[in-house]
């Protein structure tokens, strides 16, 4: 199947079984913006679950914080945003479409990385096991034209970026005949900085409002917090401060779904440590991207960055207020440096879905559509399912359900016949399914069903308990950090 195919697929499923929803659907919803669903929101509860706990829980050096999203608008001019949180946008006159140029670009690489992808792929087919990658592609003209043309224009767009030419970015628009992919043409506007930040005014007019911005990261609210912290909590250095919480950007272009969100969640974690300058200059400024391949091509999910000490530094300066730390053991303050990694909540989100989503054919010919989630992020654990409306088997069912349902998330469901329950189950990555059947009231067992294995076994029901709350709990994802 296509990979575009696939990820309508995944967007379809996101809706159908209550994950993602478009924002303010009824009104045809609002661009870049999106509602998270009664089983979205617990898996999203569970990602955000895991990172914190990775973070504050199993590192003594790192506490978490909840600043608020309005900050004094100077925080903005301190950091940099008000004058170079920008974006280069570019309108097509013929379709009346914006695009952001450096997006333009990069989809341009990603074509010549896909010729590339498409002639390897059909070398591999023709010459099967004795197919010898590198070789080819240091050998196939074609491989190598593309190769080149793509790493040229890789360079000079980072030229570009480096120096923020806009110039350059619209001569290189031009000179590989990017057209638009809606009009088809290359009717190109020049192209512009528009800042991302969304401002709005606190106070009334009256009492002379404020210009305001919702804040395009979180982190501004750990840096202007870090003394606070450091001084209330006795953290010595390195220590972190970790949090998650709402992030604002007027996104230009409005697309991939909840890749690209106009307001969307972070979970940042900046540590300040001591920085030696002999030792540690070639850190200074490195910026490092994990990516996941998602079905529209390798994209960035979190970034990692050396901020070194310029956001406390400007907060001194704009402040006018010193936030050095000092050390009591040198009985010296200095300004520390900061390591940060910002990792998308929504990004981490889609990247386990699509890793999720899988349609699998059935030995008895059928296609059943599972959610290969961890366990200790699905959103349901146990499905508890009487097989039948009658007998004392949803009375049944309701008992062993009011028992486990203190320990993790469990969902009754009565309607239908079992096969078509299982696949509910499967189709939001429920790890296990209990049916309560005729024996389970003489005997006391209930059938446990694997979902990716869909074998079933007869347990006791006093042993569910401890047959699956390890299992699903988010500490066993956390012991295998260990
Ligand atoms: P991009 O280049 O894709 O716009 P960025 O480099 O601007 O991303 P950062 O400023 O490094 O992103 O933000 C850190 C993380 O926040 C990103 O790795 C991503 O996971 C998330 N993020 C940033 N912008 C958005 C957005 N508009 N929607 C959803 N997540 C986002």
């Amino acid at each position: 199947m296509a990979q575009e195919d696939v990820f309508k697929k995944i967007v379809a499923h996101c809706k159908e079984y209550g994950f993602v929803f478009p924002g303010s659907d009824i009104y045809d919803g609002l661009g870049a913006v999106y509602d998270y669903g009664q089983n979205g929101v617990e898996l999203k509860n569970n990602i955000k679950q895991y990172w914190w706990q990775s973070m504050v829980l199993l590192h003594e050096n790192i506490v978490g914080i909840d600043s608020a999203v309005f900050m004094h608008p100077t925080v903005w001019k301190a950091s940099g945003h008000v004058d170079a949180f920008n974006d280069p946008l570019i309108d097509n006159r013929d379709s009346k479409k914006r695009y952001r140029a450096d997006v333009l670009i990069e989809d341009q690489i990603a074509k010549y990385e896909e010729k590339i992808e498409k002639e390897v792929a059909k070398a591999r087919k023709r010459f099967g096991d004795a197919f010898d990658e590198a070789q080819f592609c240091t050998t196939n003209q074609r491989v190598i034209d593309n190769q080149t043309r793509r790493d040229a224009l890789h360079k000079r767009y980072e030229e570009a970026m480096n120096a923020n030419d806009l110039k350059a970015l619209y001569q290189i628009i031009i000179d590989e005949e990017i057209v638009d992919p809606i009009s088809g043409t290359r009717n190109w506007t020049e192209v512009r900085q528009f800042n991302l930040m969304f401002k709005t005014e606190v106070g009334s007019t009256a009492e002379g409002a404020s210009a305001i911005y919702l804040r395009p990261e979180t982190a501004q609210g750990i840096f202007v917090n870090y003394l606070n912290v450091q001084k209330t909590g006795r953290m010595k250095l390195p220590f972190g401060i970790a949090q998650i919480g709402k992030a604002f950007r007027n996104e230009i272009v409005a697309r991939q779904f909840i890749f690209r969100m106009r307001e969307f969640e972070q979970m940042e974690m900046e540590c300040y440590r001591f920085h030696d300058h002999e030792k540690l200059a070639h850190y200074a400024n490195a910026a490092t991207d994990i990516e996941f391949k998602m079905p529209f091509g390798f994209k960035e999910v979190e970034g990692i960055h050396s901020r070194t000490d310029y956001d406390l530094r400007r907060h001194e300066e704009f402040s006018g207020k010193s936030i050095k730390y000092f050390d009591p053991e040198t009985n010296e303050s200095y300004t520390p440096y900061d390591i940060e990694t910002s990792i998308g909540v929504d990004r981490m989100f889609l990247s386990v879905m699509c890793h999720a989503y899988t349609e699998e054919k059935l030995d008895n010919g059928e296609t059943r559509v599972v959610l290969r989630l961890p366990a200790a992020l699905a959103p349901v654990k146990l499905a508890v399912l009487p097989l039948v409306r009658k007998d004392g088997l949803p009375e049944k069912a309701r008992e062993i359900m009011n028992e486990l349902k203190f320990h993790f998330n469990c969902k009754y469901e009565e309607k239908d016949t079992i096969g078509k329950r299982y696949r509910r189950a499967d189709a939001i990555g429920t790890p296990y399914c209990i049916t309560i059947d005729h024996d389970t009231l003489k005997e006391n067992t209930v059938t446990l069903r694997d979902r990716d294995t869909m074998t079933q076994e007869r347990v006791p029901v006093e042993q569910l308990r401890a047959l699956i709350e390890d299992k699903v709990s988010i500490t066993s994802l956390l012991k295998q950090l260990q």
